[in-house]
C-alpha cells in the first residue's frame, strides 16, 4: 500500500464522517488492471480486500457500476456478498443475487430483435472482433486489433446500427463500441442507487468515458475520483487500479475510525 495524496486524503476523511456511505465502483481500469481477454479481468487482491473492509461497516454500502452485462460483471468481480450489482451502464440491477431492474417492454424488444439480426453475420467479416451480446444490445470489441481492423469493424458496426436501429444509444469506450436500445447511463444508476440506499455522500470511481456520466449527479459532499490517463469532470485522480485500491483502504480505515 502507497500512501494517498494530501488532499484526496482530507477529503476521504470527510466522507467518511457521512450518516450512510454509498461507495460505487467502475470495475474493469477500475478495480481491475485491463486484459486482452474480458472474462480474464479481475479484482486487485488489495481492491477486493478493502472492498472486504468497508462490507463490514455499518450504514455503508458498496456497488460495482460496470458497462458490462451483469452476468458477466458477477463473473468477473466474483463481488462478495452484499455488493449491489449494476451492468450494462444502469440498464441491469442485481442485488442480493435477485435481478431488480425490468424487463423490456414490446417496442424495445424488437428493436432488439431488429439489431440481433442486423448483427447475425457481422462475425464473419470481422473475426478479430467479439461482439458481446447483452440484455438490452450489443458490444463490439476490438481489443487487441490493429487500429486498421478496429476502424473497419467498427465504421460497419456503426452502419448496421444506423441502418436497422437508427435510434439505439451508441457509447464509445476504450476499444469497445456499445449499442443498446435503452438509454440509461451510469449516472441514471447513481441516482437510483443514492435513492434506494438512502446515501447522504457518495464515492464514484470509474477511469473511462462514461463513467462521466456518474461523475456529472455528484454533488457537494460527494467524491468524484477518475482511475487513469484522459479528460474528467473528476475533481481527483489516481494513476491505476492499485491507486484506487490504496484509496478505497484509506478510505475503509477512516470509516472504521468514526466508530461505526
Ligand atoms: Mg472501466
Amino acid at each position: 500500500m502507497s500512501p494517498v495524496d494530501a488532499a484526496l486524503t482530507t477529503a476521504l476523511a470527510e466522507l467518511a464522517q457521512a450518516e450512510h456511505l454509498l461507495v460505487a465502483l467502475d470495475f474493469d481500469g477500475t478495480l481491475a488492471p485491463f486484459v486482452d481477454r474480458p472474462e480474464d479481468a479481475r479484482a486487485l487482491p488489495e481492491a477486493r480486500l478493502a472492498v472486504e473492509r468497508l462490507l463490514e461497516v455499518s450504514h455503508t454500502t458498496v456497488a460495482f457500476v460496470s458497462g458490462r452485462a451483469v452476468d458477466s460483471l458477477q463473473h468477473a468481480s466474483e463481488a462478495p456478498a452484499g455488493v449491489l450489482l449494476v451492468g450494462s451502464h444502469g440498464a441491469e440491477y442485481r442485488f442480493d443475487g435477485v435481478a431488480a431492474h425490468p424487463p423490456l417492454d414490446e417496442v424495445d424488444s424488437a428493436r432488439l430483435a431488429k439489431l440481433t439480426a442486423g448483427f447475425a453475420r457481422f462475425s464473419d467479416a470481422h473475426p478479430g472482433a467479439r461482439i458481446e451480446r447483452k440484455p438490452a444490445g450489443f458490444a463490439v470489441h476490438t481489443r487487441g486489433l490493429d487500429a486498421d481492423a478496429a476502424f473497419a469493424a467498427e465504421d460497419e458496426a456503426r452502419r448496421i446500427v444506423a441502418d436497422v436501429c437508427p435510434d439505439a444509444t451508441v457509447r464509445d469506450g476504450k476499444d469497445v463500441l456499445e449499442f443498446s436500445v435503452l438509454d440509461a447511463t451510469k449516472g441514471d444508476a447513481i441516482v437510483h442507487l443514492r435513492d434506494y440506499t438512502g446515501a447522504t455522500a457518495v464515492l464514484y470511481a470509474g477511469d473511462d468515458v462514461t463513467d462521466e456520466d456518474a461523475f456529472s449527479v455528484l454533488g457537494a459532499g460527494d467524491l468524484a475520483l477518475k482511475s487513469g490517463e484522459g479528460p474528467t469532470i473528476a475533481p481527483f485522480r489516481v494513476g491505476s487500479p492499485a491507486e484506487v485500491a490504496d484509496v478505497l483502504d484509506t478510505l475503509a480505515s477512516l470509516r472504521a475510525a468514526t466508530g461505526r
